[in-house]
């Protein structure tokens, strides 16, 4: 999502003010001892008022260049490359992990090699992850920040290079581990 032309920052920082002010009410009315309970048609109505605000706020968010993560909704910067990964629906680093190995199982087989080779070369590229042909030579576990199993991109998972011969790339297993090593302090 861009900002659209005539949405300065500072546009986007007044709409986030005035929608950050708008849910203060709202919780300054509920939290109001001496007020009367509240009937359930101005409870809704005070939810109802609640959500316009809070899709203003994410509307405002999103101006200024801050988007949700779809798995844990925690908000990152679009412009950090690193930050988010764009599946269709965008999941931050942390959450890689956890939302691939639902996500995986979820998908066609042609659709999760076209998948899983992006979020490879993602890693690739923002996180310095390395590929390993063999499982006895990884990293030790407490030195991994992240372990992924993916398919061999070279043979397709297949094992196999031109007919038969053994692929070099994965050693035959058809199988590759995907690693982030723990940076360094
Ligand atoms: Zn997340
Ligand atoms: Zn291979």
């Amino acid at each position: 999502m861009d900002a659209s032309p005539g949405h300065s920052p500072a546009a986007a920082e007044s709409l986030l003010a005035d929608a950050g002010l708008c849910i203060l009410n709202v919780y300054t009315f509920a939290g109001k001892q001496t007020m009367p309970e509240p009937s359930e048609s101005r409870v809704e109505e005070v939810v109802a008022r609640h959500e316009v605000d809070l899709d203003r706020l994410k509307d405002a968010l999103g101006l200024l260049g801050v988007v949700p993560c779809s798995w844990c909704k925690k908000f990152f910067r679009r412009s950090d490359p690193g930050a988010l990964f764009d599946a269709g629906e965008l999941v931050c680093y942390g959450c890689i992990h956890e939302w691939w190995t639902q996500r995986c199982a979820q998908l066609s087989i042609k659709d999760r090699e076209t998948l899983e080779s992006k979020l490879v070369f993602w890693l690739r590229s923002q996180h310095h992850a390395e590929i390993f042909k063999d499982p006895t030579k990884l990293p030790e576990s407490s030195q991994q920040e992240l372990h992924l199993i993916a398919n061999c991109l070279e043979c397709r998972g297949t094992g196999k290079l031109m007919g038969d011969e053994r692929c070099r790339y994965c050693e035959g297993r058809g199988t590759v581990w995907v690693i982030v090593s723990r940076k360094q302090a």
